[in-house]
């Protein structure tokens, strides 16, 4: 595990109100906070619709707060798109540009710096173990695989935060499970601080430090979690009787919550 020292983003009440045509207001997220320490692991699960995608949203400033501050750093302000890389659903690769290209786009780049942006590339590639595929277009992957693209294309920057949105929910269960795996060597690796978003108690149990459970709409954060195993994390833990333990106690959260939450 990794030392959980300094702060590296902060939400502090955070809640935001949509107004329909007609001129209602609809609360999507009431009152989260959040603290987000450097290098550590942090899920939020909850039931469809409970505002999961607009609080990522907010942290990644996408999207404006009704109330509430984020804090980066201590800055005062939420992080800049140089500060973070961001993981979608669906990969949301350019479809006419190739694996190298797409995994390059984050760069600003001068001639000069073609070589070692596109040698970066390379590298990340092989990070997500698809070593030397970077001429080939998305289209021609897997759905796991351009998830790998967009992971890549996230990590370009070396960002202090990724933000990752359901990442692997449009993946097949096998899939799932290896980018799973996958993602806990990558992020032995890259060594950023991650906010993941997920349907999964399995995929938040095995990669978090912390899990966030939050109630149905407008949704709240209700309890957390810190899965801590004696064991390593591997294909092993998760049929262990404490990795067990660990995913009855989210799963009762949810189910008590969701139902209570719910109006
Ligand atoms: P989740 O990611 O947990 O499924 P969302 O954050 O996408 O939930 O949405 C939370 C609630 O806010 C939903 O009821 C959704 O319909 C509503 N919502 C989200 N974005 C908008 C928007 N741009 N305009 C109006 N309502 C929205
Ligand atoms: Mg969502």
């Amino acid at each position: 595990m990794v030392a959980l020292t300094q702060q590296v983003l902060r939400a502090d009440s955070v809640s935001k109100s949509y107004w329909s045509k007609s001129g209602e207001s609809k609360v999507a997220l009431a009152d989260a906070s959040l603290n987000v320490a450097q290098g550590e692991f942090v899920s939020i699960i909850g039931p469809s619709g409970c505002g999961k995608s607009t609080f990522l949203q907010i942290l990644a400033k996408l999207v404006e707060p009704t109330t509430g501050t984020v804090d980066y750093r201590g800055t005062g302000a939420p992080p800049e798109p140089k500060d973070y890389g961001f993981v979608f659903q669906q990969s949301a690769l350019l479809p006419w540009a190739s694996v190298l290209r797409n995994v390059m786009m984050p760069a600003v780049i001068g001639r000069s710096d073609r070589r070692e942006a596109a040698g970066r590339a390379e590298d990340l590639l092989g990070l997500v173990m698809l070593p030397g595929i970077g001429k080939k277009l998305p289209q021609e992957l897997s759905g796991g695989m351009r998830q790998r693209v967009a992971i890549a294309r996230a990590l370009f920057n070396r960002p202090d935060i990724l933000f990752m949105d359901e990442p692997f929910g449009a993946l097949d269960a096998m899939t799932r499970d290896d980018m799973g795996f996958e993602l806990l060597s990558i992020m032995d690796q890259e060594r950023c601080a991650v906010v993941f978003v997920t349907h999964s108690i399995t995929e938040a149990v095995l990669l978090s430090d912390k899990i966030v459970v939050m109630s149905a709409g407008p949704g709240r954060f209700v309890e957390t979690f810190r899965p801590e195993f004696r064991g390593s994390r591997d294909r092993d833990i998760v049929t262990s009787a404490e990795f067990r333990n660990v995913e009855a106690d989210v799963r009762t959260a949810l189910l008590e919550r969701t139902t209570k939450g719910s109006s």
